[in-house]
């Protein structure tokens, strides 16, 4: 059974309220953008290590369905202000609260989806709280020290770092949506909703922006991180025109097409098909990788493919190594090859 409680801004969390690993609610765009269910997944299976609770943290307006989504995908406490004022996300009062509640509450592990708002709320309330950020990471694992071990890209993507933070609380870290993989929804999960009062104005800033208005921006159905196959093609595609047919092996296959920074670079393709460091995590049945070396910048974001198929005229590019399936041919004509058998048999 779900319990709810409020409590004022003022009171003193209990024992149990004290060191857990929170997951702060980031639900602009849901039901497209997962980061939040994502990491309150991958908190629990970090909690089984530590003992502690996993609690999502959300500010802002009518946010009941968030609070339950929150629930049935695993968060046992959940700590909601709620209030007009809130309703547009802003950085510096949703700061702000946030260093005020961690302050106080002192959870062990604070973690924030590195979306585009996660981004900029992130380092301030890491600064706020005098406690180190590991940004856009791509691992999280409980040491034998029960320590955070944030995996991320370092020295310009050349390696991946572990990282901990032994002598400051909370052990920060943004985290890349992609990366984890959210639980079920589950109606019967219960948890705690803790409504905690919005402090007296007098102790809020002053807010320095003010939104006049918001417009939803439509997105294509489909996204590249949620995929079950994905057609994804380098510099060794050739050209634009080239390129352009992984586009139709994707709509053959029902997949959607990613890129290398190269490629998007180009402009054979957009910014939003980059697969990378830069760009997205992907985790697809199938990958179909035509053209690339196979630099880690690239990989470390594919490496949870389920199986790879990689064209390269190169036996030896990093690419072809991780491969399930390695094709030593001209990109090019393999994938236009690929795509007239799909059409035959599509036809018979
Ligand atoms: C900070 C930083 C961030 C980065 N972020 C990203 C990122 O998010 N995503 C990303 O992709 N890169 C990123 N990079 C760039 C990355 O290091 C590589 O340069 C890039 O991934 C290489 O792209 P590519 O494989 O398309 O091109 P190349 O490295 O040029 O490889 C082309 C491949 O195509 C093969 N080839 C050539 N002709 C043919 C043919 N006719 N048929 C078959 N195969 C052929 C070649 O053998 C080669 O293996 C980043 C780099 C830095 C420094």
């Amino acid at each position: 059974m779900t319990t709810t409680r409020s409590k004022p801004d003022t009171d003193m969390p209990s024992s149990k309220e004290k060191n857990n690993i929170w997951v702060f609610g980031d639900y602009r765009n849901y039901f497209r953008n997962r980061v939040t269910l994502q990491l309150i997944s991958r908190a629990r299976e970090l909690a089984e290590k530590t003992g502690a609770k996993v609690c999502a943290v959300v500010f802002g307006h009518d946010l009941d369905e968030y609070v339950n989504e929150y629930i049935a995908h695993g968060a046992q406490i959940v700590y909601v202000m709620d209030d007009p004022s809130l309703k547009s996300y802003n950085v510096e009062s949703y700061v702000h609260l946030m260093a005020d509640l961690a302050g106080k509450y002192m959870p062990d592990i604070l973690l924030i989806g590195a979306t585009s708002f996660g981004r900029e709320f992130a380092p301030r309330v890491a600064k706020r709280l005098s406690t180190g950020l590991t940004a856009d990471c791509v691992g999280l694992e409980i040491n034998d020290e029960k320590l955070l071990v944030q995996t991320a890209p370092a020295f310009g993507g050349n390696l991946l770092a572990k990282i901990i933070t032994p002598n400051h609380k909370p052990q920060m870290a943004t985290v890349r949506p992609g990366t984890f993989t959210e639980q079920p929804h589950d109606d019967t999960c219960t948890g705690e909703i803790v409504r905690v009062l919005l402090p007296e104005s007098d102790n809020m800033p002053k807010n320095r922006i003010r939104v006049i208005s918001s417009e939803y921006q439509p997105q294509r159905d489909k996204k590249l991180e949620d995929a079950a196959v994905v057609v994804c093609g380098g510099r060794g595609m050739g050209s634009k025109k080239k390129f352009k047919k992984l586009f139709d092996l994707a709509r053959l296959t029902d997949g959607e097409t990613g890129a290398t920074r190269p490629v998007v670079y180009a402009r054979w393709a957009g910014h939003e098909t980059l697969v990378g460091q830069a760009g997205k995590n992907i985790r697809p049945q199938i990958l179909f990788s035509f053209g690339i070396s196979g630099a880690i910048q690239h990989t470390a974001a594919v490496n949870d493919s389920d199986f790879i198929i990689a064209v390269n005229k190169n036996p030896n590019a990093a690419m072809m190594k991780i491969a399930d399936v390695a094709i030593v041919a001209d990109a090019n004509q393999f994938c236009s090859a690929l795509i007239r058998e799909l059409r035959k048999r599509l036809r018979d």
